[in-house]
């Protein structure tokens, strides 16, 4: 098989060092190992702005424990991490209202039906980002909500939502605060504190460019002892995965172990590039080039400059030729790049990720197979 590059939000492309990682077989229970979990969540902390800028290893499990918010790392892809989240920290008496204007904000409410959790869902148009004073109105209004879930890039379009304004007509409220971060947490910095959050969620192959297998969450600790008790589920028990990870770093079930070494290696090539800033930039610039470029073929993105994130864009087809997605994606996988499929629905689009291990030559590249596809298309 031929290899190809992953221009898709993840999984993405990771660097040979980081999937040379997993070529050993690690013991769960040796120290050694719990010592890799607890700096991972000792740098998750730090990368959201929440902990003190203490070295990992001077790290001991008091330490790790001792501040505002605390993580957890849980088995599984994305969805396991809200779902974890959703049907451990919403006790029966609560009331949850989602925002949603995409895909992964509708599987909330579909995570809070298939647990039975009273909800209300606040549909935005997917091209269009959630309202801080429509926010405000539905929470003045039904004093029953507990809490709010959104998604901060929505990675069904590309958008960016802005997070920091609903925080903050949610911390006004006195209501809880729960964010998807999943598709932008590393490539665009998150004060998690500052801006009112108390839970977010991001899994390992995302923008910090680890492999998938599991999720992590970073919680507000008093909330999260608060919800002691109160998970729908076993395994996705957010608080009970806790109780036994803060001991010493012990995972509560069997552990990801190749795909835990495979993130502490992204996580130190995270650091090497400059963190989160330098992290950002290259993303930024990949999708600003790709938009550029694109515009030059008559590419068009579907959101408006304003709110278009730098980890996707959604474009619409190009007016002037007509073509099948399979034919595209098949085009550019022959000459080494997977693209994505579009997932509005009022309109013909795709999608092209710049995240992972794709730099500006990976985006001239694509936009000069997409021109040569389009000219043959309009040769027939
Ligand atoms: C990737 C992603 C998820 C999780 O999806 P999984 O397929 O479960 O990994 C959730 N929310 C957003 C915004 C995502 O981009």
């Amino acid at each position: 098989m031929s290899n190809y590059k992953l221009l898709t939000p993840g999984p993405l492309t990771t660097t040979d060092t980081v999937k040379q990682q997993m070529l050993f077989d690690h013991c769960t229970w040796d120290d050694d190992y719990k010592k890799i979990t607890q700096d991972i969540r000792r740098e998750l902390l730090a990368l959201a702005h929440v902990s003190p800028e203490e070295e990992p290893d001077q790290l001991s499990a008091e330490s790790l424990e001792s501040g505002e918010y605390t993580v957890v790392l849980m088995q599984g892809s994305g969805t396991f991490g809200v779902e974890s989240v959703i049907t451990s920290v919403v006790g029966e008496e609560d009331k949850l209202l989602i925002l949603a204007n995409g895909a992964y904000g509708e599987r909330m409410g579909d995570i809070a039906r298939h647990a039975k959790i009273d909800h209300e869902i606040y549909n935005e148009h997917y091209s269009q980002v959630p309202d801080a004073d429509v926010v405000e109105e539905i929470l003045k209004k039904d004093q029953k909500i507990t809490h709010v879930a959104m998604v901060h890039s929505e990675t069904t379009s590309g958008i960016l939502n802005d997070i920091e304004a609903i925080g903050k007509v949610v911390k006004e409220q006195g209501k809880v605060f729960i964010v998807d971060v999943m598709s932008s947490f590393g490539g665009v910095d998150i004060p998690v504190k500052e801006w009112g959050i108390d839970f977010i969620i991001s899994s390992a192959n995302k923008c910090i460019q680890g492999v998938p297998g599991f999720s992590f969450i970073i919680a507000r600790k008093d909330l999260l002892l608060e919800s002691k008790g109160k998970a729908r589920s076993l395994s996705l028990d957010l608080y009970d995965q806790w109780k036994t990870m803060s001991i010493d770093g012990k995972w509560r079930f069997t552990s990801p172990t190749h795909v835990v070494l495979a993130f502490a290696q992204a996580l130190k090539e995270m650091r090497e590039e400059g963190g989160i800033e330098a992290r950002n930039r290259r993303y930024t610039e990949n999708n600003q080039l790709l938009i550029k470029k694109m515009a030059e073929l008559g590419i068009y993105p579907y959101i408006g400059d304003a709110h278009q994130g730098p980890i996707i864009t959604t474009f619409y087809y190009p007016e002037q030729v007509s073509f099948k997605f399979e034919d595209m994606y098949a085009y550019i996988k022959e000459r080494g790049y997977a693209i994505y499929p579009g997932k509005v629905t009022e309109a013909e689009t795709f999608r092209i990720g710049n995240i992972g291990e794709i730099y500006k030559e990976d985006i001239e590249r694509l936009c000069e197979i997409t021109k040569e596809f389009l000219e043959e298309c309009s040769h027939e």
